[in-house]
C-alpha cells in the first residue's frame, strides 16, 4: 500500500514539478477543482494590469491595432488549437460555450437540411451538460426538429438512423469523468451520414484531442476550466475546414463579417472560422485566457499534453486506489480503464455528498458537488490538474476525507447549508 512518504518520492521524481511555480496558489489549499475553475496562473495579473493602464489607459483606441486587439481572437484560438489537434486559422475565441453550440448546431442543421433534408433529429446524452441541452431543445424547437437523448450505457451508433442530422456530445463527461472515443464515435457517425459536434469543456487542456485526426466536424468548449483563463472567460469554436466556409453562422454580427470597417449594409461573411466570431471581443478576458492558454504551451518542452495525460491518470489511479483501500463506503463513479476517464475522479455515496464537500471546503481540500437527477446520484468531484497537482497533495486529501468520514464531522448541521454554487 502506498505511504505518504512515497507520494512525496513521486513529487520529487516528477519532471512536470516545475510547472506549479506557473501559478499563485494559496498555502494550505488542496485545489481539485481546476475541471470547474482553473486556478490562477502568476502571469495574469501583471498581464491584465498591462492591458488596462498601457494598452487601454495609455494607447486608448489605438491599442486596436498597435495592440492587435482584432486578432485577439484569432492568436489566442491558434494557441488553443494547438491543444486540441486543430491547424492555424481554424478556431477563434468567441462568446461562452452556450451560445458557441446555438451557433455550430444551427450551422449542423443547415448542412443536413442541404445534403440529407429527411435528416430532422439531433442525438444527445441525458447527462450532457444542462446548457447543451437546453441550447439543443430551443434549436431543435426552432426546426421542428427531434431531439433524442441516450442513456447512460447505451451505444450512440445504435441511434444513429436514416433520420439523424448532427450527434452532439461532450467528450468527457462533467459528472462522471467518462471519456469517449472521440475517433471512433465521428467515424461510426461519419459511416451513418451523421454530422459530430463535440463539446470539449472537460477536455482541452487535459487530455489529447485530435480533431484533425479524427476527422470531426465542430467543436466548442470552455476557456475557464482546464485552460485557466479566469472565471467567465470566454470560449472558442473550431469548425472543419470542410465546412467553415459553407454556412454563415446565424449569430452574423460586425465582426465576422469579410470587412467590419467598411460598414456595409449588408452582411457578408468573413472567410472560414473568423465568421464565427459575432460582436466585439472581450479584451481584458480574452487577455487573461491568453496567459491561462500559456501555462499549457509552456508543458511542451516536457512533453506537452501526452506528459500532462501521464500524469493526470497517476493521480487519479492514485486517488480511486487510495479512497478505496483508506476510506471506503463511496462508489467509484469515473470509469477505472484510463482510456476511458478525464482528468477527474467521482465518487458517489447514499448519504451526505454535499456535506461531505462541504466539510472537505471547511479543511481546504476543495472539490464540489453535483446533485443527482432522473434517478442519478449525488456526486463528489474531484478534478486533478497535472500543472499544479502533486501526488502528495492527492495523498493528503484523501486523508482529510479519511478524518471527514471517521469522526463523523460532515454530519455536522453546518454542512447541511445549501449554497447558490456547489
Ligand atoms: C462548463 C460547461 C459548459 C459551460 O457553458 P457556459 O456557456 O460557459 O456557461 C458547457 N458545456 C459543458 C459540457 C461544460 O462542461
Amino acid at each position: 500500500m502506498t505511504t505518504r512518504e512515497e507520494t512525496e518520492k513521486l513529487d520529487e521524481q516528477d519532471p512536470l514539478a516545475p510547472l506549479r511555480d506557473l501559478f499563485d496558489l494559496p498555502v494550505g489549499t488542496i485545489y481539485l477543482d481546476g475541471n470547474s475553475l482553473g486556478a490562477l496562473p502568476r502571469a495574469t495579473a501583471a498581464r491584465v494590469q498591462q492591458v488596462v493602464a498601457e494598452e487601454w489607459g495609455r494607447d486608448l483606441i489605438g491599442s486596436w491595432n498597435s495592440a492587435g486587439w482584432i486578432d485577439l481572437p484569432h492568436r489566442v484560438g491558434d494557441k488553443i488549437a494547438r491543444l486540441v489537434g486543430a491547424g492555424p486559422g481554424e478556431l477563434v475565441v468567441a462568446d461562452s460555450t452556450s451560445v458557441n453550440v446555438y451557433k455550430v448546431l444551427k450551422a449542423a442543421l443547415a448542412i443536413a437540411a442541404e445534403e440529407a433534408p429527411e435528416r430532422t433529429v439531433i442525438v444527445s446524452e441525458r447527462t450532457n451538460f444542462p446548457t447543451d441541452l437546453y441550447v439543443a431543445q430551443s434549436v431543435a424547437r426552432e426546426h421542428g426538429c427531434e431531439l433524442v437523448l441516450i442513456d447512460p450505457g447505451e451505444d450512440p451508433a445504435d441511434r444513429l438512423d436514416e433520420r439523424v442530422a448532427v450527434l452532439l456530445l461532450t467528450h468527457v463527461n462533467y459528472r462522471t469523468g467518462a471519456m469517449w472515443d472521440l475517433a471512433a464515435v465521428t467515424e461510426q457517425a461519419h459511416a451513418r451520414g451523421v454530422l459530430t459536434v463535440w463539446d470539449l469543456c472537460h477536455s482541452a487542456g487535459a487530455v489529447p484531442v485530435d480533431l484533425t485526426g479524427a476527422g470531426a466536424d465542430f467543436a466548442i468548449g470552455c476557456g475557464y476550466k482546464f485552460l485557466n483563463g479566469g472565471p467567465g472567460a470566454p470560449a472558442y469554436v473550431w469548425v472543419s475546414p470542410r465546412h467553415a466556409d459553407r454556412f454563415a453562422q446565424p449569430l452574423s454580427g460586425w465582426m465576422g463579417h469579410a470587412a467590419p470597417f467598411a460598414f456595409t449594409t449588408d452582411y457578408e461573411p468573413a472567410p472560414g472560422i473568423g465568421r464565427y466570431v459575432s460582436g466585439t471581443p472581450g479584451v481584458l478576458a480574452t487577455a487573461a485566457l491568453e496567459c491561462g492558454v500559456d501555462t499549457l504551451l509552456a508543458a511542451e518542452p516536457y512533453g506537452g499534453l501526452a506528459a500532462l495525460r501521464r500524469k493526470s491518470l497517476e493521480l487519479t489511479r492514485l486517488f480511486a486506489d487510495l479512497v478505496e483501500d483508506r476510506v471506503g463506503g463511496f462508489d467509484l463513479e469515473s470509469p477505472r480503464d484510463d482510456d476511458a476517464r478525464g482528468s477527474q475522479v467521482c465518487l458517489t455515496r447514499t448519504e451526505g455528498a454535499y456535506e461531505i464537500v462541504q466539510a472537505l471546503i471547511a479543511r481546504g481540500v476543495i472539490g464540489d458537488f453535483r446533485a443527482g437527477q432522473d434517478g442519478l446520484p449525488d456526486i463528489l468531484r474531484f478534478g486533478v490538474t497535472p500543472l499544479y497537482t502533486r501526488f502528495v497533495d492527492v495523498w493528503d486529501a484523501v486523508e482529510h476525507l479519511r478524518q471527514v468520514m471517521e469522526s463523523d464531522e460532515w454530519r455536522d448541521e453546518r454542512w447541511a447549508q445549501r449554497l447558490a454554487v456547489t
